[in-house]
């Protein structure tokens, strides 16, 4: 056998499951198909709140510590909001943080192979047996799918929905001076269906569109055109990366189940974790990660229940919340103008919002109330 886990996909949530599966003293290889260092299609704003599932300090792949977050409307009528404490919000690097954290997993003793894909995956005579894009074969008791939204193994293992839901998003990166680099923006009504973002980074900024019900990608462009001047930046500015995110959609088993699924979990984009609503993917998956890691080492130590209590973890700890996020996005986004007004307008909600992006808060806290508005228009 090659390892106790093999962890498919060094992203946030398979970076994290290694890290904490090697800190537990378990033999675990970490396969990521990309080179090491290479961006990706991302924000980068993620709650400073993570760094509690990790012993070691984060900060080396945070850029920008965000301390305001300023959302508007057709880029006026704005509600800006301070968040609260020290560091809230990060807007961290990719290809940085990612690298990051795969190192903290071999540092902890885990095994990184990379540039090397899984192309498949066969449960036989009770091991998982993983081959390899250079034809290789690898086997192990566990396996822990982290191969982001493109995932084809989670769905042919039966974890997470049966088809998946996606978002529509498209990304640039800026260069350029940034007037306040500790202000993330959010805009609402340029976007038919979705939203669009600008974060600050160091020399730059990271900007997307994303557009959240139905499959019609938003005329991004248009949007791109009139969002960039606002930060002072040309219209076309930046190469456009355009990309499917898959997002919350239910919950569902994240675990394998008999013996074709024994010790397979999906954690991160794999598992549809994405908040429906905001996009946040980061938070989720380094979580999902963290609690997989959990799960396994319990189970190869004699648990058999472990694999069915993460799914139900996460279930409580993520999914109860991004079941009211989805309800509000399918209203909200239906509704925009009407759900600006009522609730990113309303006198508390600026508090509100900090609470959610800083992870303070879950959308179960403020959801049944804020529904509540939007349908009876209730101020
Ligand atoms: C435009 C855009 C903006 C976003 N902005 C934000 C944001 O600001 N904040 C936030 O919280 N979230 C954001 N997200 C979401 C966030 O990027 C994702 O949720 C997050 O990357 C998920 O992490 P992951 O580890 O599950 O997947 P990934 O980061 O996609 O990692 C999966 C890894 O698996 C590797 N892989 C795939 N197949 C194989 C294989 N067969 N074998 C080996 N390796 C494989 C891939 O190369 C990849 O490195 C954004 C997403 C998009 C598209």
């Amino acid at each position: 056998m090659d390892a106790e886990v093999i962890v498919i996909g060094g992203g946030p949530a398979g970076a994290a499951a290694a890290f904490h599966l090697a800190a537990r003293g378990r033999a675990v290889l970490l396969l990521e198909r990309e080179p090491a260092g290479r961006g990706k299609p991302c924000g980068g704003g993620m709650a400073a709140s993570v760094q509690r599932w990790f012993p070691f300090d984060l900060s080396p792949a945070v850029e920008q510590v965000i301390r305001r977050v300023r959302f508007s409307w057709c880029l006026e009528d704005p509600v800006v909001a301070e968040l609260p404490g020290d560091a809230p919000f990060w807007i961290v690097r990719r290809a940085r943080l990612d690298a990051f954290l795969a190192e903290q997993a071999v540092a902890a003793g885990g095994r990184l192979l990379q540039p090397l894909a899984a192309e498949r995956l066969e449960r036989q005579q009770g091991l998982w047996r993983v081959g390899l894009s250079d034809g290789e074969m690898l086997t192990s008791r566990a396996v822990v799918i982290a191969d982001g939204s493109g995932s084809r193994l989670a769905g042919a293992h039966g974890l997470g929905p049966a088809r998946p839901r996606y978002a529509a998003t498209v990304s640039v990166e800026v260069e350029g001076e940034v007037a306040e680099p500790d202000t993330a923006r959010f805009e609402f009504g340029l976007v038919h269906h979705g939203f669009c973002w600008a974060f600050p980074r160091q020399g730059g900024w990271s900007i997307g569109v994303g557009t959240f019900i139905g499959q019609q990608e938003a005329d991004s462009e248009a949007v791109l055109s009139a969002l960039l001047p606002s930060l002072g930046l040309p219209g076309d500015a930046g190469v456009r990366h355009r990309g499917q995110l898959r997002v919350w959609d239910g919950h569902h088993p994240l675990h394998g189940s008999g013996e074709a699924g024994t010790g397979l979990l999906v954690a991160g984009d794999a598992a549809s974790l994405c908040d429906p609503f905001l996009a946040e993917g980061l938070r989720p998956s380094l979580l999902s990660g963290c609690r997989a890691a959990e799960a396994l080492d319990l189970w190869l130590a004699g648990d058999e229940g472990a694999p069915a209590a993460y799914s139900q973890r996460l279930r409580s700890e993520w999914g109860e919340s991004m079941a009211w996020g989805r309800r509000i996005a399918q209203v909200f986004y239906r509704l925009p103008k009407v759900g600006y007004q009522l609730g990113i307008k309303r006198p508390t909600a600026p508090r509100r919002i900090a609470q959610i992006l800083s992870g303070e808060m879950g959308y179960g806290d403020i959801a049944q109330r804020a529904i509540r508005r939007l349908l009876f228009q209730k101020s």
